[in-house]
């Protein structure tokens, strides 16, 4: 799981807090998707969560080694092969050379990219390079993955077919999920919680507990987005 107390950020010490006072707990295996207008701090809270970013203020605790995060762009080494970039993250881990290539070919499956291990990441379309990702992401074997807008740049029906595969994947790891979209039917869709920022300062400022169905909550949290 994930803890922040009284997290703030400010990126000079003239400027505004970008971040203020953020609270949050996130438990074990839960996903939770995080929503709020562009510039609102999302992507800053959760490179804070990933170590990448110093809060100014407060403290954050993450669970199980540290988290690991995943984003639009996937950064893949794209002349590699897909196998190849999970091996370097497995060989990053300590895994020994002999069961790196077992051990990425099992990932590859979990992302149905059985097959397609040897084909090289320019070679692929885009959401098999999310899958990709997807799949480094997972070997960094961390109880936490943050994803960053991970399907933004992906059609509808693509993007479609990968929520169908992160949900399995969830389900089959228990990994905790923390998802950032702009988009409240992708969230719904997602999330067990769905959490709100506002800007200036970036606060939680509602968040949601989503049925099975989810269609309440997306008319709700629609019209709460578009008032703020
Ligand atoms: P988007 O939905 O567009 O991705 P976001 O909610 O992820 O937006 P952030 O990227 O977290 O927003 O940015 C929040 C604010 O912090 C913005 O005003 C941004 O300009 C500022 N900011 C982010 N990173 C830095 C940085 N490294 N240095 C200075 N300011 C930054
Ligand atoms: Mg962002």
């Amino acid at each position: 799981g994930v803890r922040l107390r009284g997290v703030s950020k400010r990126f000079s010490s003239a400027g505004a807090p970008v971040l203020e006072g953020i609270d949050l707990d996130i438990a074990q295996g839960e996903f939770v998707c995080l929503l709020g207008a562009s510039g609102c701090g999302k992507s800053t809270l959760l490179n804070i969560v990933a170590g990448l970013e110093r809060p100014t203020t407060g403290d954050v605790e993450v669970a199980g080694g540290g988290a690991a995060l995943m984003f639009q762009e996937s950064a893949l080494f794209p002349w590699l092969t897909a196998s190849r970039n999970i091996e370097l993250a497995l060989k990053f881990r300590g895994v020994p050379r002999a069961e790196r290539r077992e051990r990425a070919a099992e990932l590859l499956s979990l992302v149905r990219l059985d097959g397609s291990g040897d084909k090289r990441v320019h070679e692929l379309s885009g959401g098999m390079r999310q899958r990709v990702a997807l799949a480094r992401s997972l070997a960094q074997e961390r109880d936490v993955l943050l994803m960053d807008e991970p399907f933004a740049a992906l059609d509808a029906i693509t993007r479609d077919l990968l929520h169908d595969e992160l949900e399995r994947v969830w389900e089959q790891t228990g990994r905790t999920i923390v998802f950032i979209t702009h988009n409240v039917r992708e969230a719904v869709r997602l999330g067990q919680r769905v959490l709100l920022m506002s800007s200036r300062p970036g606060r939680i400022v509602r968040e949601w507990d989503v049925d099975v169905y989810g269609a309440n909550e997306q008319r709700s949290i629609e019209a709460a987005a578009a008032s703020r």
